[in-house]
Formats: C-alpha cells, structure tokens, sequence
C-alpha cells in the first residue's frame, strides 16, 4: 500500500545572520535527516521537547517552509518539485490542526465562514450548497449548526478547537498534520478532541501526523511514535513496542514523566537534567550524551545511526542493545 506520506532525509537548516553586512555566521539545525512514513487510516506520534524540530517537519511537511533538502512524498508523488499551481490538489489533501485555536482562528470572520473558506478557496461549493456543506461538518465535530453565525470568541477554546477540526475536514484531506493541537486545552478537554480526532479517523480512513511535547497525549492516538531530540528521530516504534520497551535513554526519561493508572507499576522517575543544547551547535557524537545518564566516551566523539533493533523498531544509540 502505498502510504499516505513519505519523508525521507529531510532537512531545514535555517541560516543565522548577524553583523551589520547580515553574513550568514551560522545555521540552525532544526530538523536533520528525519525519514518516516504514515500509512493510510493510521497515526504517527511525533514526540519531543519543544525546540527539537517539530513544527519544522510539519511546516516542511506542509510546504509552508521549504526543506533544504530531503523528500516529502504525497501518495507516492514528490511535492518538493512542484509549482504552486501542481501543488494545489496535494493542498487539498493535507490539511493542517495547529495548537492555538485562538491565534489561528480569524476573530472577524463567523465560525461557519472559517469553516467554510477552503470551499469558496477551491472552487468545491458556495452559496446554499456550502451552507449545508459548512452545518453537516459542524455537526460531525460535535458543534450545533446553529453556532454557524457566532465568532471564534463566543467559544469554548476545546469548541474553537472543533472549528480548526471542521475547518480541517472541509475538502476531505486524506491527511491531517495536526502540531500540538490539545496541549493549550484543558485535560478534560484534550481527552473530548483525541476521541474526536480517534472518530473521524474510524469513519473516513484519515491519517494523521500529530506532534506534541509528551508522550502522555499520543498514548490513546497514536498507532506509531516517533522521538525527536535535536533535529533527529532517536527512535521510532509501534506504540505498544515504545511504550513497553523503550531502549533510548531519551524515550526511557520522556516515558518516566508519564502517569500510569496503578501505582504498583509506577516508572522510577528520571528526571533530565539541563536544557536542550542549543540546535545552532549541536553536540559532537551523540547529540543527547551530554544529558544521557548513561553515557560512556564513545558517545561523545561518534555519533549513533537509527539502526534497526526488531522489526520496525529503530533506535539511534550505542548503548540500547546492552
Ligand atoms: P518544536 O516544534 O519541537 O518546538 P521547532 O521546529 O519550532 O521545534 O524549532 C526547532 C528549532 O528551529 C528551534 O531552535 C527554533 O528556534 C529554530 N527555528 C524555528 N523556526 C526558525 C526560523 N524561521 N528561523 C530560525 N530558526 C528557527
């Protein structure tokens, strides 16, 4: 089957410049080298603290950043090498969830105009034909339709949420990148949109790529994780493989901060110490040994490969098989 999507080596280095001649005295290694695929009706968690590169791989994912280099495949095409004009039908099946649904939401327009926008945009429905088209999506993420003439602020941000959601769902995407969309939402909240986002997904075969900084939230969704530290995946598994036996010393420190429902199996707490290094200058070797509680001086000078562990279990480190 050939999936949904498809990145492979991708990169984006962002050039810093400085001095009153603006010369590039650096770059930024947000995201480097990250190969993974998603294949239809299925989720891939992306997981890691904030800074490691996330978003960059969504908005390279989505074309709103250009990669500097690497492959993003839509159903098999390449969309790095295409106009604008052969990229609109590949736009239409990707959309984009992103946290805030308050920043992301335009305040003057009405809830079902936003809703409705990518049909005016792609020529799909307009008139009497959109307003029906607009009020069934409304109800499918659980708004009333009556709602349709209200603005973002007279919502609830889990209801404004669903409007990103509608909003999303309005072209029938095949995907939906979807950058942290519950962590600005309150906990009862996050639990109502991931079942949501879990329904739709059982009813239209959606895929969906979805980033969040804790492992926590991709738990119920994600039927892949991926972990992110620095630019890179360090490790990438079947959820139940990851969460049950994680071999990264990173994904072992993400899992412990993670509540288990009985306390007799309570994870040994570990905590990482100091903050992500800085992506302008990553350390030598292996990027997380200045943080790894295992680290041994290999791991300083040469840096790990993702290799394979068991079948489609992957993991960048010199340490896991021991
Ligand atoms: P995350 O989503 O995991 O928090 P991001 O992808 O937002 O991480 O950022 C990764 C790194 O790239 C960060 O160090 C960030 O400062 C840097 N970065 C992101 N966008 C830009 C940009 N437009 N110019 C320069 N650096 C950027």
């Amino acid at each position: 089957m050939i999936p949904v999507l498809q990145v492979e080596d991708l990169k984006k280095h962002y050039p810093v410049k400085s001095g009153f001649l603006r010369r590039t005295t650096g770059q930024v290694y947000a995201v480097d080298g990250v190969s993974f695929s998603i294949a239809p009706g299925q989720t891939l968690g992306l997981v890691g603290e904030s800074g490691c590169g996330k978003s960059t791989v969504a908005r390279a994912v989505m074309r709103l950043v250009a990669p500097t280099s690497g492959r993003v495949l839509v159903e098999g095409t390449d969309i790095a090498t295409l106009s604008k004009a052969e990229l609109r039908p590949y736009r239409r099946q990707m959309q984009m969830v992103f946290q805030d649904p308050f920043s992301s939401l335009n305040p003057r327009m009405s809830a079902g105009d936003i809703v409705g926008e990518p049909l005016l945009v792609h020529g799909v429905a307009t008139g009497a034909q959109a307003r029906a088209r607009v009020a069934a999506l409304f109800a499918q993420v659980g708004l009333r339709p009556a709602q349709m003439d209200n603005f973002p602020h007279q919502f609830s941000g889990g209801q404004r949420q669903r409007i990103s959601i509608a909003r999303a769902l309005a072209l029938n995407p095949r995907l939906i990148v979807a950058d942290e969309p519950v962590s600005a939402l309150d906990v009862s909240i996050q639990a109502q949109v991931i079942n949501l986002l879990m329904d739709l997904q059982r009813d239209q075969g959606l895929a969906y790529l979805f980033i969040a900084h804790d492992l926590a939230v991709v738990e119920h969704i994600a039927h892949h994780v991926a972990v992110m530290y620095l630019g890179r995946i360090v490790e990438i598994a079947d959820k139940v493989t990851l969460f049950r036996n994680p071999v990264h010393p990173y994904t072992r420190a993400l899992l412990s901060a993670v509540p288990v429902p009985n306390p007799k199996l309570k994870r040994k707490k570990q905590l990482l110490e100091g903050d992500v290094p800085s992506p302008m200058r990553p350390p030598p070797g292996c990027a997380f040994h200045t943080r790894c509680p295992i680290a041994v001086a290999r791991c300083s000078v040469d840096a790990p490969v993702l290799k394979e562990r068991d079948a489609g279990h992957l993991a960048a480190c010199h340490l896991a098989d021991g």
